[in-house]
């Protein structure tokens, strides 16, 4: 699933479609989200002949706006999600299901084999009343994490760290991947109960999260699977992993004899070296 780092990714490289006008838009007829159905109609009437006018991101969703419209296109790419601009001339690739035909003949496509993801319309500047988005964290690679707010959000909870990091209401953007190499990072415990953690240990926290999060950006994401950037690329990041889905392979810190150790949480696989992260 794409975590904050794939779906900046995903922004940055949708900037050679700003500028570029929409003309036509085309849906597959297969629902999206939670088996629902896209509204091609309002779509189509809010795309005709707009022109982009910037791409945006609030935690995972990706915002498009149109120049003169009130309204923004909003997509979460879900577990399987792709959006990419093709070349003039290029097939549409299976399991696309919304497409906005540019008038310099490129396309803008979004694929989804698992269906997990949506496009979909908000009020632009209303985007924060959006249910998803209303519960949103702060965004580590907007903002940066406070560590006295990440205490405070954490003091909330007694479920354990790496559990609670996945709620993005903790912290936006986070997932599977990142919540353990940060906590690997902080040489932090996943089942520690996230009430238990002291202010120098959210503050560890905090910055191993922007720094894991900066990190795989500046590596153009992970790819394990589907992830891929809005100009083709897979991101490189998953060579650079400490712990995730490294099972038995040596602790990356070379002063410790530890092997990376794989558990289950919450139906989740969390990582991490036992004796770094001690319980
Ligand atoms: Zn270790």
């Amino acid at each position: 699933m794409p975590e904050l780092p794939e779906v900046e990714t995903v922004r940055r490289t949708l900037a050679p479609i700003v500028g570029a006008q929409m003309v036509r838009t085309w849906w597959s007829g297969k629902n999206l989200r939670l088996n629902t159905p896209v509204d091609i109609e309002a779509l189509r009437a809010a795309s005709r002949n707009a022109q982009v006018e910037a791409v945006r991101r609030l935690g995972k969703y990706i915002l498009i706006d149109l120049q003169g419209q009130t309204e923004t296109i909003l997509v979460h790419l879900g577990m399987s999600g792709r959006l990419r601009f093709f070349p003039k001339g290029e097939a549409r690739p299976s399991h696309t299901h919304v497409e906005w035909r540019l008038k310099d003949g490129r396309s803008l496509r979004y694929s989804d084999p698992r269906r997990f993801g949506n496009v979909e319309l908000v009020v632009r500047g209303e985007e924060r009343a959006h249910k998803s988005l209303a519960k949103l964290g702060p965004d580590p690679l907007d903002d940066g994490l406070d560590s006295a707010a990440l205490r405070a959000g954490c003091q909330r909870t007694s479920r354990p760290i790496k559990v609670a990091l996945l709620d993005q209401s903790l912290v936006a953007g986070v997932g599977n991947i990142y919540a353990s190499e940060a906590l690997f990072q902080a040489r932090i415990h996943p089942k520690t109960p996230a009430n238990k953690l002291s202010l120098a240990r959210c503050s560890r926290l905090a910055e191993a999260i922007v720094a894991v999060l900066e990190r795989a950006l500046s590596h153009g994401g992970t790819s394990l699977k589907d992830f891929i950037s809005a100009d083709g690329h897979a991101g490189e990041h998953s060579h650079y992993l400490w712990v995730y889905d490294r099972e038995g392979q040596p602790c990356p810190e070379p002063s410790c004899a530890g092997k990376v150790r794989r558990s289950i949480q919450q139906g989740r696989a969390s990582f991490h070296c036992p004796r770094c992260q001690r319980s």
